[in-house]
């Protein structure tokens, strides 16, 4: 019998545009929401394998190793909230051009000193891509790829800081902006596009009315 697995939660990779600031955006896109995302090893688990971090294979195999050793796991989802919310410190600085928190970034380099040296280059469809090889039953082997992903937009958005957050107000979710004009200003059109339009309308439609009250 099939597994029941807990449904999809938070936001998807595709909006957010890459690995690194998908995972930052599974803690929620409001602070009164924050950590609804991905509350659970069982979640993070979940969540890595809609996203493709790992596959249907590793998930199940991890499953059964978190169900061996509770408390590791446990420990792996503290240290990925924790992770997780220093890579949104690191975003916000960069975007922002702030001077980035010295912790934060010492935080984060130790994680990825974790993570590196499974890293490998391996054959896909044309050349190579990166790839994960070391121990296949490290319960925190999702968080390698989505960090380094993380880490690697870091680095390019020196200069050119093309992870935004929204600028809808109050919504503290990230994307990578791919767009031609480089413009882009919501995290998903559908949800604070059309809030941040409906607004724009109701400011214009107050403005036109107390107008013509006074004329
Ligand atoms: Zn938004």
């Amino acid at each position: 019998m099939a597994r029941k697995q807990p449904p999809p939660r938070g936001p998807q990779l595709e909006l957010a545009g890459a690995l690194g600031v998908a995972f930052v955006n599974t803690a929620g896109a409001r602070e009164e929401n924050r950590q609804v995302g991905v509350r659970s090893y069982a979640e993070l688990l979940v969540w890595s394998q809609q996203v493709g971090v790992v596959s249907a294979a590793e998930a199940e195999r991890l499953r059964q190793l978190a169900a061996e050793r509770p408390d590791e796991a446990a420990a792996v989802y503290e240290r990925a909230v924790k992770v997780r919310s220093v890579l949104f410190r690191l975003f916000l600085a960069t975007g922002t051009k702030r001077q980035l928190p010295p912790e934060d970034l010492a935080t984060a380099n130790e994680a990825l000193a974790r993570a590196l040296p499974a890293l490998r280059m391996v054959p896909a469809e044309q050349g190579l891509q990166w790839g994960w090889a070391g121990d296949e039953g490290a319960l925190d082997r999702m968080l390698w790829p989505l960090l380094f992903s993380a880490a690697e937009l870091l680095i390019s958005a020196r200069g050119r800081p093309h992870v935004r957050q929204c600028a809808f107000k109050g919504c503290l979710l990230f994307f990578v902006d791919r767009s031609p004009s480089g413009q882009r200003k919501w995290c998903d059109m559908k949800t604070c596009g059309n809030r941040a339009k409906a607004l724009r309308h109701r400011k214009w439609r107050r403005g036109s009315q107390s107008s013509s009250f006074w004329d």
